[in-house]
């Protein structure tokens, strides 16, 4: 399956990409986990990403586009994936979407964790205070407020993208962790059978 997840920084995407991981054996493909261990390993090209994701902003599409298209055709992505923080503007969307035609495929579903703002932004502003000079250098409240603005700006149109193509499923958000992965596997309609083989069921199934 291949499955989108969307939604605001703080929403949880992370969080429950890696539980569908445990759970399910899809592949969490998260564009800022790799940005981040390019930054650690110092690459060409995490040390072009390096000050702009310190700062909220967006590191080019070409960049992202790039990273994903190759990782996608790595063999564990062969039953699927999760897409945890790409796509991230309408122009990633229509590569994406060229990129999976070209081969034949196209996404699943795209599940769009719903979230209220201004919890939201108190959520996070606890963590950039908690976090404040800890391991990611975008959680300070600044770089915080910004990734915030550019997911409305830049991100948020998504859902209306992704709303035209019938795909789109909305979740709430501000459940607990459990009601919330639970919430996500009912709207994809996936069940695990025994020998945990996965069985993927379009629809009411
Ligand atoms: P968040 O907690 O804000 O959802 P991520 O870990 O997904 O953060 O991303 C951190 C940073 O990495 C972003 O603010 C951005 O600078 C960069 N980044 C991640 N994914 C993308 C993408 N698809 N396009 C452009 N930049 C990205």
């Amino acid at each position: 399956m291949k499955l989108i997840l969307l939604g605001p920084p703080g929403a949880g995407k992370g969080t429950q990409a890696k539980r569908l991981e445990e759970q399910f054996g899809f592949v969490q493909l998260s564009t800022g986990d790799m940005l981040r261990a390019a930054v650690a390993a110092k690459t060409d090209i995490g040390k072009q990403a390096e000050a702009i994701m310190a700062r909220g902003d967006l590191v080019p599409n070409e960049v992202v586009v790039g990273i994903i298209a190759e990782r996608i055709e790595q063999p564990d992505c062969k039953e699927g994936y999760i897409l945890d923080g790409f796509p991230r503007n309408v122009a990633q969307a229509e590569a994406l979407d060229a990129m999976l035609a070209s081969k034949g495929t196209e996404l699943d579903a795209v599940v769009e964790l719903k979230v209220d703002s201004a919890i939201l932004l108190n959520r996070i502003e606890t963590r950039a205070a908690e976090t404040e000079g800890g391991p990611r250098a975008d959680d300070n409240a600044e770089a915080l407020k910004k990734r915030l603005d550019v997911y409305d700006e830049q991100t948020a149109p998504l859902i209306a993208y992704y709303g035209k193509t019938g795909k789109l499923k909305s979740v709430d958000g501000m459940q607990t962790m459990d009601e919330v992965t639970a919430a996500i596997v009912a709207v994809l309609g996936i069940k695990k059978s025994k020998g945990s083989v996965l069985s993927w069921l379009t629809g009411r199934g």
